[in-house]
């Protein structure tokens, strides 16, 4: 048993009007998902990903409204790493980034840039061979568009801990020395440990909540059953709607969350409405309009394109 990478990535802003206009309008990512936090339905989880909100481009977030910026630490992921098709991709997203007024580190066959929260995001070729995830956008050419996750970059309190659940648990390949690769047969993401910064960790707007390895339905229960023989506490099984989660702390501190690749986004409702409305799992459903009265309005990031093509 193997993962298929990253399925989801899970962050905090403290914004969601700015935070739908950063992901949409300038990085380009499809606005999949108005729903509400599961496990407090008074604040929007907003779900960003590629046309058909594909595990493995799957950025989420749940919104504080005013919180204020955290501070990546010990026991998180503090960067994103996205594909891009090619070097002229990484130009046109330095152009891009610099024409919004964002800060773009370029170097080394990558560009780094941060939301306007401080979340860390990096940019690289694309080698992976996987099939690109990819959302319309009508600025950004398919082409030069982001491809969904390569990795992520992590700070562990106890890196050998997180290395041996890694590798013993989760069937991960170590690379270079700081990074472990989860390959299924459908997709591949990695997560790589660096020194942790000496000042404590703050969780709040703009950090890592938590991420989600993929799986199938087929496979998440014998998983559930690797956890309980190593004696590592979890979650149990969860019904995320869109799909079903195991979650459990990793030894160096890391939230990390089991979740299946089915049933998916269209669940609720064909591709073409993913993101219009907001979308609440049939137990929330009698508290709809107590929910939105409470929630935060925002557009549909779409409701002034022209009609394009698919
Ligand atoms: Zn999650």
């Amino acid at each position: 048993m193997r993962f298929d990478g990253i399925h989801h990535i899970t962050a905090i802003t403290g914004d969601a009007p700015r935070n739908v206009d950063f992901y949409t309008r300038v990085l380009g990512l499809r606005l999949t998902a108005k729903s509400v936090n599961q496990d407090d339905p008074s604040v929007y989880h907003l779900f960003y990903g590629d046309e058909v909100g594909s595990p493995g481009a799957d950025l989420t977030f749940f919104e504080y409204p005013g919180a204020l910026p955290g501070r990546a630490g010990a026991g998180m992921v503090h960067r994103i790493v996205w594909r891009v098709g090619s070097a002229e991709a990484l130009a046109f997203w330095a152009d891009r980034l610099e024409a919004e007024a964002v800060d773009v580190e370029r170097g080394g066959g990558s560009l780094r840039f941060a939301d306007f929260e401080g979340l860390e995001h990096e940019l690289v070729v694309d080698e992976s061979g996987d099939p690109p995830l990819v959302a319309v956008h009508p600025e950004i050419p398919a082409e030069l568009a982001l491809h969904g996750f390569e990795g992520v970059r992590a700070y562990s309190y106890r890196p050998q801990s997180t290395a041996a659940v890694l590798e013993r648990l989760m069937n991960a390949e170590p690379q270079d020395g700081d990074r472990w690769e989860l390959r299924g047969d459908a997709r591949r993401g990695w997560i790589a440990l660096d020194t942790i910064p000496d000042e404590p960790a703050r969780q709040s707007a703009g950090t890592i909540h938590h991420i989600a390895w993929n799986t199938t339905e087929a496979e998440h229960g014998r998983w559930l059953e690797v956890l309980q023989e190593a004696g590592i506490p979890n979650s149990g099984l969860v019904d995320r709607h869109y799909f079903r989660s195991i979650y459990f702390r990793e030894p160096g501190g890391i939230l990390f969350e089991l979740a299946t690749a089915e049933p998916g986004f269209t669940v609720d409702g064909p591709v073409e409405e993913l993101g219009t409305r907001i979308i609440l799992p049939p137990w929330l459903e009698q508290q709809r309009p107590a929910i939105e009265s409470r929630l935060t309005p925002l557009p549909d990031p779409r409701a002034d394109w022209a009609p394009v093509t698919r």
